[in-house]
């Protein structure tokens, strides 16, 4: 079985003391690809060194995270010339979007707004797909995505109704949504009606780890051999068997990313 890990952060500090080990576990378990997202400039270069320590398994992803959508000229300039200067390095723009979680205050939506809109034009002059991050702000997301239209996106760990997703699905782009650990778990109503209800196509496996982890592991530190759980969760939603489900969301994963049959 080969797995992709569409969306992690292994440059966390989280696994300073055993990433060899998390990696060679991921390996055993069928990983071939994981794409560490970015979420501020420090994240950047650490990132990089990853891709450049483990060659062909760690790939790029790089941009701002809403969270620091309030961060001056200068540091989004940095931000944005290293992504040029560096941008055959790098799979896609991410992870980038609005999150109105913990505030809602008029200037910092208004950042957020503005540095997710520069980022997506990046990414178009670049060329590159982009990974999505949208927390309690589905509409303001999907009208930035109508306005813009980047060619090839990622709902990362989408937490969308069916409706919403429906939405995006009538735009003249290419929409992908990344599954995590959230389907796993019992309360979550939302997430396994999306999956029922759409076609399999769409799905890319992520497990945003170190956060997410999947049942069993649930609280724990998440790491990106627990995507078969995941993938467990998935065929069962979708009746096929774990093998073909694997085989149809690693397929899904190789053409988001570009990547090279094998
Ligand atoms: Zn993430």
């Amino acid at each position: 079985m080969k797995i992709i890990d569409t969306h992690c952060h292994l440059n966390d500090d989280a696994y300073t003391s055993d990433l060899d080990k998390v990696i060679l576990r991921a390996k055993e378990a069928g990983i071939t690809h994981v794409f560490n997202n970015g979420d501020s400039l420090p994240s950047f270069s650490k990132i990089l060194s990853l891709q450049e320590r483990y060659p062909s398994f760690c790939f790029s992803v790089l941009g701002i995270h809403p969270e620091f959508a309030s961060e001056s000229d200068t540091y989004f300039e940095e931000a944005y010339q290293f992504i040029r200067d560096h941008k055959d390095s790098i799979s896609a723009i991410g992870e980038i979007g609005l999150d109105y979680h913990y505030s809602k205050d008029p200037a910092y939506v208004e950042n957020q707004k503005r540095r997710f809109i520069e980022q997506i034009k990046l990414a178009k002059e670049l060329n590159l797909p982009i990974v999505i991050h949208s927390r309690d702000a589905d509409y303001d997301t999907l009208e930035i995505i109508k306005q813009t239209l980047p060619p090839k996106l990622d709902l990362h760990c989408f937490s969308g109704s069916y409706e919403i997703l429906r939405q995006y699905l009538l735009l003249p782009i290419e929409v992908h949504i990344g599954i995590g650990g959230v389907c796993t778990f019992k309360n979550a109503r939302v997430i396994k009606e999306v999956i029922e209800n759409s076609d399999i196509s769409i799905f890319l496996t992520e497990t945003d780890c170190p956060y997410l982890a999947p049942v069993p592991y649930r609280g724990n530190r998440n790491e990106p051999s627990y995507l078969k759980n995941i993938i467990e969760q998935i065929a069962t939603l979708k009746d096929l068997t774990v093998e073909e489900c694997a085989t149809i969301l690693y397929e899904n994963g190789r053409k988001f990313y570009d990547l090279p049959r094998e």
